[in-house]
């Protein structure tokens, strides 16, 4: 994510903001997911007793009156024999809930629906059908901004970091339970539709259309996008460092226009960020534009979300390195967001010092100079308890610091290679602050366990760099 009205305010400080071969690719996606756990900044996020393999959402929306009527079928592992399970819904009325293809029941408790299958669930392979339909409402987060299903003069579109998924998606709404997504999307003549990962169909639906999107690799639920309007479509392509052709579609609302830039520079930042962290991890790419004033950009897989006004050259820069960073390669709990905007700001820092802008040493030497009781120093990345906190500068730019110390630390080479091999090795996967600190270890072969505390737990301003 890149906040625009945080970047706004911060002027002075600078912006803020593989396919691995086949067969290893192969054998990543039909690994287990790891174990998905209650969040600990969203306790009542994420469900235990089950894991998800794959969401196919199906939904007819209507953009004059926001309704959708929609069928969510919901394939997953339960890991023991269960009564009843949670999903994450906050979402219209629930009409109805089919599990292994017999009516469930189910009551809604908050942001829970708890459904109770008429036959206890065994151990192994289900499957869940949710139905609703009504207006799927918009989530507040704790700084104040929105997400979820939010809507456009001309329809809606749903981003939901961290948790807004929930508004239009029953899911176990937690980074650390990534799954499958197939998107069904009819909307009327004369509207487009957009989602994550590859257009595989349209076709006819009354009078309007169907859109059929697939995601095949394992994405999670606050990476997922949908957007319903009258957009301009412009198709393209690029080819990976691996010799792999991947489609771009960029999706952009006739009336806000502006992201020229960022359509044709795409290619070109994909190709920088290739070089530097390995091969593009998803089949495709491009971009949605929409009028949502939600104040943020988000990294949404294969195609991010720029809102009016805030598709600079930076900026997609920033979400197109949260493919590897974030996206690919996910936290599992959202106390470890430095692991992924971390990295894409300083992959800004990178573009900026390749292109004629501040090295990533100018950068941290003017953040550095910052006095002792700057709110950069505190809380410490890691170790912010209140959710409101999750996009604050000490993710963001003492994030980003901390790559710099450690490159200046273990070297440059050693840097690029743990860089590529954290894309590499955890492609798809999720992962801890822990699991970054003892692969950096490994590469270098220093302990570097004062410099992660110094950088990410301690609160206060760091000294000796
Ligand atoms: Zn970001």
């Amino acid at each position: 994510m890149t906040s625009l009205r945080r970047r706004t305010a911060s002027l002075l400080a600078s912006s803020l903001t593989a396919s691995l071969a086949g067969a290893v690719a192969a054998s990543v996606l039909t690994a287990p997911p790891a174990a998905a756990k209650p969040d600990t900044l969203f306790p009542s996020m994420g469900n235990g007793g089950y894991q998800v393999r794959s969401y196919d959402v199906a939904l007819d929306y209507e953009p004059l009156t926001n309704r959708a009527i929609a069928t969510v079928r919901i394939r997953a592992v339960a890991r023991k024999a269960m009564n009843r399970f949670h999903l994450d819904f906050s979402g219209p009325e629930v009409t109805a809930v089919v599990v292994d293809q017999q009516p469930a029941g189910f009551v809604r408790r908050g942001d829970e629906l708890v459904v109770t299958p008429a036959e206890p669930l065994e151990k192994g392979r289900f499957s869940a059908v949710v139905s609703y339909d009504g207006e799927p409402p918009e989530h507040t987060d704790p700084d104040g901004s929105t997400e979820g299903w939010v809507r456009t003069t001309d329809g809606a579109v749903a981003v939901n970091e961290p948790i807004g998924a929930m508004t239009w998606l029953p899911s176990n709404n937690t980074p650390g339970d990534k799954a499958r997504f197939t998107f069904r999307v009819s909307a009327p003549a004369g509207y487009s539709v957009v989602a994550n990962g590859e257009l595989v169909e349209t076709a006819p639906h009354g009078t309007g259309t169907t859109w059929t999107w697939r995601q095949d690799e394992p994405m999670s639920t606050y990476l997922a996008m949908v957007g319903i309007g009258r957009y301009d479509v412009t198709e393209s392509s690029t080819t990976s460092i691996d010799g792999r052709e991947l489609p771009l579609w960029f999706f952009e609302d006739s009336a806000v226009g502006g992201a020229r830039t960022a359509r044709q520079v795409l290619p070109e930042v994909i190709a920088f960020c290739e070089r530097l962290f390995g091969a593009y991890p998803f089949s495709s790419g491009g971009h949605v534009v929409d009028d949502a004033y939600v104040g943020y950009a988000l990294e949404t897989q294969t195609r991010p979300f720029y809102p009016p006004g805030g598709a600079s050259t930076s900026t997609v820069v920033h979400e197109t390195a949260h493919q590897w960073f974030g996206n690919s390669v996910t936290l599992t709990d959202w106390h470890d967001i430095w692991l992924a905007e971390g990295w894409a700001t300083y992959a800004e820092w990178l573009w900026s010092g390749a292109h004629d802008g501040r090295t990533p040493r100018e950068h941290f030497d003017a953040l550095y100079a910052r006095d002792a009781d700057d709110d950069l120093w505190s809380p410490a990345p890691t170790e912010f308890t209140d959710p409101a906190d999750l996009f604050g500068e000490p993710v963001y730019h003492r994030g980003a610091m901390t790559l710099v110390v450690l490159r200046r630390e273990i070297g440059s080479r050693d840097f690029r290679r743990l860089g590529r091999k954290w894309a590499a090795k955890h492609a798809y996967g999720n992962v801890t602050t822990r699991d970054f600190e003892r692969l950096a270890e490994k590469v270098s072969g220093e302990r570097l366990d004062d410099l992660f505390d110094d950088w990410l737990r301690l609160d206060g301003k760091p000294k000796g760099y």
